[in-house]
């Protein structure tokens, strides 16, 4: 994207910040890239990933899975095996290397279930940073295990109070804690959303997902997939492993949002796949928000804190204008459903969020010829989802829909 203003994909993007901001973007920028420029940070990054976390993460063949629809054959990349249980891990600590490298001293993040939260603290820990965590006092409450783990850590965790107590109330006030620390602070932006450069930037290190995904597909199978599924939360863990396919024609890209209770209810978190979401400049850049007439950002909802957000990847705005990504949504219902199938036939248990990916990936599977090969990537695991899905599978609306599947399966 040379021939375009930087930091702009399409028309989405941009770097919308306060004036005071400006010299701090400015250093983040140039040192971005020169570290992308610095072969020896790239080693120094697997080095840490391969030694701290588990990479490479495996590629396991859902051989159960795919004998059970009868038609594609299916792959997991399994994300769930990162340390903290996440992709996160990949940005978080490359970024903490880049903090290293700016001899800066303290990190902050804001965060919404208290994932980014947790990984933004341990890596904090491990390089030894200063760590404040901002969190909308509301989600504070939501999710005290979270809380107590990044305490531990020795992260100081800020309840903030103001608007409506949640995700972007906390970037707000992680910003504004910013302006007034520069020198010795870098925020750790979660996803591949904000200002420029973080959406490239973090897009960037998760790349090391779809580097080694095309590398072990070739290796152990022989071949590239031919679609690939991914949940779409901010899109980091999505941008991780389009990145390693995105100039081979042959391969299709699946993004997965959150269709909540469904897309014609209003009630879930689909800013692509549904077409209720219109153009915007918000929280430092522009994407498509959910939001109303008058730009306000509306509620949404899904069963999955890591994808009920309103803003989207600005790069994944621009693959949806150029068709380059489709975007599906799954329900609440369908996720719990396909949770529950992968638990029961491989016996691994993922995270909500990226169940939204099996979800759909399930659907077309049983259509798909058996020579077809689908790549689902696993973007955590559910440990940390126990509770909600203890509660789901008690509410009788999911019990009946899964009953009901599980006879359309197995028919
Ligand atoms: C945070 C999170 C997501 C959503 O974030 P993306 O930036 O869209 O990847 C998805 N899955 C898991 C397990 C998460 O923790």
């Amino acid at each position: 994207m040379s021939h375009q203003k930087q930091g702009y994909y399409g028309q989405f993007g941009g770097m919308f910040i306060p004036e005071i901001l400006k010299s701090t973007f400015d250093e983040l920028i140039s040192h971005y890239e020169e570290i992308r420029q610095d072969p020896t940070f790239w080693q120094e990054y697997e080095n840490l990933m391969s030694t701290y976390s588990c990479r490479p993460t495996p590629i396991t063949p859902a051989d159960n899975l795919s004998q059970y629809f009868g038609g594609a054959q299916i792959y997991i990349k399994r994300e769930d095996l990162n340390h903290t249980g996440a992709h996160k891990a990949n940005n978080v600590m490359g970024q903490g290397l880049l903090v290293k490298r700016m001899k800066k001293t303290r990190v902050i993040a804001e965060t919404g279930a208290g994932q980014h939260g947790v990984a933004t603290a341990t890596m904090a820990a491990k390089f030894g940073f200063d760590c404040t965590i901002y969190m909308g006092a509301e989600d504070v409450e939501r999710q005290r295990p979270n809380v107590f783990w990044m305490e531990k850590l020795g992260a100081e965790v800020i309840p903030v109070t103001d608007g409506t107590q949640t995700l972007k109330d906390a970037i707000n006030a992680a910003f504004r804690d910013w302006t007034g620390n520069m020198d010795t602070t870098h925020y750790v932006m979660g996803t591949v959303c904000g200002p420029h450069p973080f959406p490239e930037m973090v897009t960037w290190l998760q790349s090391i997902i779809g580097k080694e995904a095309r590398i072990q597909m070739l290796q152990a199978v022989g071949q590239l997939p031919d679609k690939i599924y991914a949940c779409v939360g901010g899109g980091s863990n999505a941008m991780g492993i389009f990145s390693g396919f995105l100039e081979d024609e042959s391969v299709e890209l699946i993004g997965v949002e959150a269709g909540g209770d469904g897309l014609q209810t209003g009630r879930h978190a689909a800013r692509l796949a549904s077409g209720d979401s219109t153009v915007g400049i918000c929280q430092g850049y522009k994407t498509r928000f959910l939001q109303d007439e008058d730009g306000q950002m509306r509620d949404t909802y899904s069963v999955a804190a890591g994808l009920d957000y309103v803003g989207v990847s600005p790069i994944l705005s621009h693959y949806h204008e150029t068709g380059k990504v489709r975007f599906e949504a799954a329900t609440d219902k369908e996720v719990m459903a396909a949770l529950e199938l992968l638990i029961r036939k491989e016996g691994i248990i993922p995270a909500l969020e990226s169940a939204h990916a099996l979800a759909q990936a399930f659907k077309e599977a049983p259509t798909l010829s058996k020579e077809t090969k689908i790549l689902i990537n696993l973007s955590g695991r559910g440990d940390k989802d126990i509770f909600t899905i203890a509660q789901a599978f008690d509410d009788q609306k999911w019990k009946e829909y899964i009953i009901q599947k599980g006879e359309q399966y197995n028919a």
